[in-house]
């Protein structure tokens, strides 16, 4: 195996498998453990060709706490953890409105590519959006009905949501409620400008 950094022949160690080119700088090093976890040959065969291996579960932080990541080499070829949110851009999930992936965190779910506009912020009108319910938006399935919707004048009300054409949450109100105009209430868009 070479090196990625500089291309030069790989040596096993008593510790890590290390770039044979130490002495004019290369500092390659792929440890024979990480955070308790020892790396079999395959793992670090993957890992050298480039690819994000794991999901590993038996690390243990310095505090001795157990947690699971994947672990990739970065662009200086130094392991480092792969946590979910960013796994996540890996897991195919694409974005409802231009097909890009997109980007989750625990705030907001939104395209990587920020023409794009779509967004799910984590909470709409006080209900806060369950993993199952962001994932079905996100394949572009109406959800609902929702009953812990509260308007901004604290009247709770009932209502469908569903991904619009802007990449936005949208309300969609049962047909026999006649009394709530749909636009009132068109999604995130229309709150933040109602507020300026
Ligand atoms: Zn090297
Ligand atoms: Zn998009």
């Amino acid at each position: 195996m070479n090196c990625p950094v500089c291309g030069k022949k790989l040596i096993q160690t008593e510790k890590a498998l290390r770039c044979s080119g130490w002495k004019e700088g290369c500092e390659f090093t792929v440890w024979n453990t990480i955070a308790g976890h020892v790396l079999t040959e395959q793992e670090k065969g993957d890992l050298i060709k480039g690819e994000i291996i794991g999901e590993i579960r038996d690390f243990r932080s310095k505090a001795g706490k157990p947690f699971s990541a994947r672990l990739k080499l970065d662009e200086e070829g130094k392991a480092v953890f792969v946590f979910p949110d960013q796994a996540d851009l890996e897991d195919g999930m694409k974005c409802p409105v231009c097909g890009k992936a997109i980007r989750r965190n625990r705030k907001v779910w939104c395209c990587t590519d920020r023409e794009c506009g779509f967004v799910i912020f984590d909470s709409l009108a006080g209900h806060l959006f369950t993993e199952e319910e962001k994932r079905a938006l996100v394949e572009g399935t109406q959800i609902g009905p929702i009953n812990d919707f509260v308007s901004r004048a604290g009247k709770q009300f009932t209502a469908f949501v569903k991904i619009g054409d802007n990449g936005k949450t949208r309300f969609v109100f049962p047909e026999e409620d006649t009394d709530e105009d749909e636009t009132e209430h068109g999604g995130i868009n229309h709150a933040v400008k109602d507020d300026e």
